[in-house]
C-alpha cells in the first residue's frame, strides 16, 4: 500500500560498494535512495573473489522496519538474520565455478539491541557476501548467477543491480520472475 509513498535520502553512499564504484567514478557521489519494495545489489568480481553487496530498506525484507514491538516481531528479525546467514538460499552460483562463501557482514539498526524507532524513521540493511571461487570472471564456468531474493522476500518488487566483473560494466533491473544476472 505504502510501497512508494515515502522516499528518504540518506547521506552519501560510500564503503560497501567502493570496489564497484572505483570502476564507475561517475556514480561515486550517487545518493542513496530508500524506497520501500526495492533493493540494490552491487556485484563485483576481481580475480577469483566475488563480492555481493546488498543494500535494502528493512521494510523490503521484513514488511516493517521499526524496532520489534513484541516477541513475534523479534522472532521475525531473528529469522531474517538467520536467512541472510545462509547465502545459498539467496544466490545461486554455478556449481562448476567452485565458489565458497568466506565472509558475511550484516549491518542494520534492527540488529542492534538498543535500537528504538519513532514514527516515520527508516532503517536499512547493508549486507556483504564474499566468495572465493576456483574460476575467475573470465571463465565460461562463471558467467552469471541467479538472485533468489524475490522468493525469500515477498515484499521485494525490484532490485537494481550493478555489475563490475572483469571487463564487464553493467546495470540491470531485476523483477520477480526475472532473476538472472550475467556478465
Ligand atoms: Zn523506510
Amino acid at each position: 500500500m505504502h510501497l512508494y509513498c515515502r522516499l528518504f535520502i540518506h547521506g552519501l553512499s560510500i564503503g560497501l560498494s567502493s570496489l564497484a564504484l572505483a570502476a564507475m567514478p561517475a556514480l561515486a557521489h550517487e545518493q542513496r535512495a530508500h524506497v520501500h519494495g526495492t533493493a540494490k545489489l552491487n556485484i563485483a568480481m576481481e580475480g577469483k573473489t566475488l563480492i555481493l553487496a546488498l543494500e535494502s530498506p528493512m521494510e523490503s525484507l521484513l514488511g516493517f522496519e521499526h524496532a520489534p514491538h513484541n516477541p513475534q516481531e523479534q522472532a521475525v528479525v531473528n529469522a531474517l538474520k538467520q536467512q541472510l546467514s545462509t547465502p545459498d538460499q539467496l544466490f545461486d552460483l554455478p556449481g562448476k565455478a567452485g565458489c565458497k562463501s568466506t565472509a558475511i557482514t550484516l549491518a542494520s539498526p534492527l540488529f542492534e539491541d538498543k535500537f528504538h524507532t519513532h514514527n516515520g524513521h527508516h532503517a536499512d540493511l547493508d549486507a556483504e557476501f564474499v566468495y572465493e571461487c576456483s574460476q575467475s570472471s573470465q571463465s565460461s564456468r562463471l558467467k552469471g548467477l541467479n538472485v533468489r531474493l524475490f522468493e525469500q522476500f515477498p515484499h521485494l518488487r525490484k532490485i537494481d543491480v550493478q555489475i563490475v566483473a572483469g571487463q564487464t560494466r553493467k546495470i540491470i533491473r531485476l523483477v520477480p520472475g526475472q532473476n538472472r544476472v550475467t556478465w
